[in-house]
């Protein structure tokens, strides 16, 4: 009995399947030469597969997700939820940064049964996009209003650098599109499959160690391509850092830009491509090239284009980046973007030093200018509109005009005269943000989860806020030295808060309670991380099958974890 390599879809199946073939006998009949099939195709624009091959490709070939605006001003605003095409109200807002919100006491364990719209509520999360993670005070005083007035006071600083609003009415989204685009901010393609925003470090322009400034090239491709068609129709979200230092988790993206100096031309970027966490996680790979700044946005459009033409849009859960890059190769990669994307070959460039120790930019650090910068760290990323605006009288009455936000859900305040520092972070304690936080608060990130997401199977924020407060209260005693420990919580097995690159990565799921019934939990990931530090390489962490917890049990299970380590780890680890 012969199988076909095609039907062998995982590794479990293969050893199935190896143990029932016979033995080959010693000199088998010559077989009859088999007329090549015609290979299936992933759905690839290049290749002539134009026609779309499911729904998510339909729905953005029937109408360009872009013209959904117009609909929601002229039609949904005024007519109400009830009016809205199902096809725009689950598919084109979201390049608006429009999803239905979940129903509230939809418990996990109906996730997976439940029709969207039975999931769904009337209201949306509403995600702005903050490119760089750079406002100005008038932009957070306008994201403050608009949460307090629209959003019933919601405005989570999620880790890519965006705010996101939960319980947004339709008839008010044309409201708030006016007010955030006056003061230059904007919900375009803030989800969807397109371009989202654009990561870049939250000191750029301010840091002492930085050679050059990438904002330059972000507000570029801000500019030049996000709204254009042209783009806007990928087969997947495509997710960008541009950073001189290594403060974003750059190799999770599909496309990363980091600094570095070449020995002839000085300093510009090196280029990663191919990175993206959720199922089959993969980091991104260097093309061994190196970019001048003011290249950044031809190079990184080249690389968009490819992954409009060549990405996969057969599958929605093969169409990321990565996936192709991962079967071309590098090599292959760089050939077609050098030929038919820029015409023109790229120069060889270095890999970047990675520094001693990892960056983090809470607490009071030195401007290159003199002044300071405070990073404060909210929990888990929660914060409320209430919160952004009396940060914002904060802000100016310590004569600062610039915040930042983080990759890592934290924030920064830029510009501070030295001697006024200490009384920032005081004032900033007294708004709920730390500028001093423990080690669990500093390093505890969180999803969405169950709250307001409807693919959620767990809740996270809370749980992430009681962890914190009790691996603080119970671990007070302990000394951590200069450890630091990363807790990253899913609400499901996707990947939104980077769970596979975490110390301790927890993914929602239902695990079996005390009592033999079906809880909420997580799955425990241990030991993942970046690329971060010289003489550390990345990796994924280790997932063993016993490695579970109840939610319930979840703080008692991190702190036995927790001393487990302490108790046993080695001199600088
Ligand atoms: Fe929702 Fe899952 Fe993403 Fe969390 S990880 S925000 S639960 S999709």
């Amino acid at each position: 009995m012969w199988y076909p390599t095609e039907a062998l879809q995982t590794t479990e199946d293969a050893a199935m399947v190896v143990s029932e073939i016979p033995a080959r006998p010693e000199n088998p009949p010559a077989r009859p030469a088999r007329t090549p099939r015609r290979a299936r195709g992933e759905g690839q624009w290049a290749l002539g597969h134009r026609e779309p091959l499911n729904p998510n490709e339909r729905i953005k070939k029937d109408d360009n997700p872009l013209n959904v605006r117009e609909r929601i001003e002229n039609i949904y605003a005024h007519q109400g939820f009830a009016s809205i095409d199902p096809q725009d109200l689950r598919g084109r807002f979201r390049w608006w940064g429009l999803y239905t919100q979940r129903k509230a006491g939809i418990d996990g364990g109906r996730t997976a049964v439940l029709e969207p719209h039975e999931l769904e509520d009337e209201f949306f999360m509403l995600r702005v996009r903050v490119d760089g993670g750079q406002l100005d005070l008038a932009q957070l005083r306008t994201v403050a209003e608009i949460s307090r007035e629209f959003a019933r006071d919601t405005a989570d600083i999620t880790n890519r650098q965006n705010i996101q609003y939960h319980w947004v009415r339709i008839e008010d989204v044309p409201e708030i599109w006016r007010r955030l685009e006056a003061v230059g901010l904007q919900t375009t393609e803030a989800c969807g499959d397109c371009p989202r925003v654009v990561l870049g470090s939250p000191v750029a322009g301010v840091a002492e160690a930085e050679r050059i400034d990438a904002s330059p090239a972000i507000d570029e491709i801000v500019q030049r391509y996000i709204g254009d068609q042209e783009f806007s129709n990928l087969p997947r979200k495509f997710k960008t850092s541009i950073s001189w230092l290594v403060d974003t988790p750059y190799e999770a993206n599909d496309i990363a830009f980091l600094g570095v100096d070449h020995p002839e031309h000085g300093p510009g970027f090196d280029l990663w491509v191919g990175g993206g966490l959720s199922t089959n996680p993969m980091l991104a790979q260097r093309l061994g090239v190196w970019v001048p700044l003011a290249e950044v946005a031809e190079v990184w459009a080249g690389v968009v284009g490819i992954f409009r033409d060549y990405g996969y849009r057969r599958l929605r859960h093969r169409a990321r980046l990565k996936f192709l890059v991962a079967d071309w190769g590098v090599v292959k990669f760089r050939e077609v973007l050098e030929k038919e994307y820029l015409g023109r070959t790229l120069l060889d460039g270095p890999a970047p030093d990675l520094p001693e120790k990892p960056i983090d930019h809470l607490g009071v650090h030195a401007q290159r200018d003199g002044r300071h910068y405070v990073g404060a760290a909210p929990v888990v990323g929660r914060v409320s509109g209430s919160q952004l605006a009396q940060l914002a009288d904060v802000v100016e009455a310590h004569g600062s005009g610039r915040v930042r936000l983080t990759p890592y859900q934290n924030l920064l305040v830029l510009d501070v005269p030295p001697e006024r520092s200490k009384s920032l972070v005081t004032a900033l304690r007294g708004i709920g943000l730390e500028a001093r936080p423990s080690i669990w608060r500093r390093g505890t990130m969180a999803c969405t989860g169950i709250e307001y997401c409807k693919l959620a199977i767990v809740e996270t924020k809370a749980r992430g806020e009681e962890l914190v407060a009790r691996l603080e209260e119970r671990l007070a005693g302990e000394d951590l030295k200069d450890a630091q420990i990363s807790i990253h919580l899913n609400g499901c097995p996707n990947a939104c808060a980077r769970t596979q690159v975490a110390d301790i990565g927890l993914k929602g799921q239902l695990v079996t309670g005390p009592d033999g019934r079906q809880v909420e939990g997580f799955q425990v990931h241990l030991g993942g991380g970046l690329g971060m530090v010289a003489g550390q390489t990345a990796g994924f962490g280790r997932k063993l099958r016993g490695l579970k917890t109840t939610a319930e049990e979840l703080p008692e299970y991190v702190e036995r974890l927790v001393r487990h380590y302490l108790a046993g780890r080695t001199e600088g680890e």
